[in-house]
């Protein structure tokens, strides 16, 4: 409602600097795409940007079935690197034709915990209406097609919520809005999860209440 209007790499930029002040990624860690409507494209953060610091010339524009620079409209693709990850973000948008934003970061609650070997609980309302559920990647190399490959098949059932092992998170949505959301969420859960560890008191957390969930899986409506 009252989300970054216009341009979704002004809406990307915005995801950028909350989420290196909220702590969810270092400086140039993670990456983010968008889905450009009515194209074969996307826009995707360039190589090695600092995600606190993105603009509109820090996004460049490719296609999502081969990854080759495109125009968008007269524009043509700025002469910058896309990200080390973008087969990531293809593999993500051709598996999923709902999704229109993917969120890559290296959060480190939800990695410390994976590092752990636990998993993320998923305790309150909130967190189960926007994770609904989280899967966990085996470790592949980052940057790798293998990586991509194997993510975007995880996320084939309608994941939107992944933990790449050891190395970071992706989270998918239908629009920037919803995947940012997606992104506060995991890491909150997560460091709510890691608090109850630390604790001593994991085993005592509960679950998100079953009348919740069923209401979530179920046809009506439901709002936090
Ligand atoms: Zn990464």
């Amino acid at each position: 409602m009252n989300y970054v209007p216009g341009d979704l790499r002004d809406q990307l930029a915005h995801v950028g600097y909350d989420v290196v002040q909220a702590g969810l990624v270092c400086g140039s860690g993670g990456n983010l795409s968008a889905r450009i409507p009515d194209e074969d494209a996307i826009w995707v953060t360039a190589s090695g940007s600092w995600l606190d610091r993105l603009s509109r010339n820090t996004f460049t524009s490719v296609q999502i079935s081969d990854g080759a620079p495109t125009m968008i409209g007269t524009i043509p693709p700025p002469q910058i690197e896309p990200t080390s990850e973008l087969a990531l973000h293809l593999a993500l948008y051709r598996a999923r034709p709902d999704v229109n934003a993917v969120v890559h970061l290296h959060p480190q609650t939800a990695l410390l915990l994976d590092a752990l070997g636990e998993h993320i609980r998923i305790s309150t309302t909130d967190h189960a209406f926007y994770l609904r559920r989280v899967a966990t990647v085996p470790f592949r190399m980052p940057g790798t097609t293998e990586l991509a490959s194997l993510t975007a098949a995880m996320a084939a059932d309608g994941t939107d919520c992944l933990v790449l092992s050891q190395h970071g998170c992706v989270v998918v949505g239908d629009s920037v809005e919803l995947a940012h959301k997606r992104a506060r969420n995991l890491e909150e859960a997560a460091s709510l999860t890691y608090r109850a560890l630390a604790a001593g008191r994991l085993e005592n957390l509960r679950d998100c209440p079953e009348e919740f969930l069923d209401r979530l899986h179920g046809s009506t409506a439901v709002t936090v």
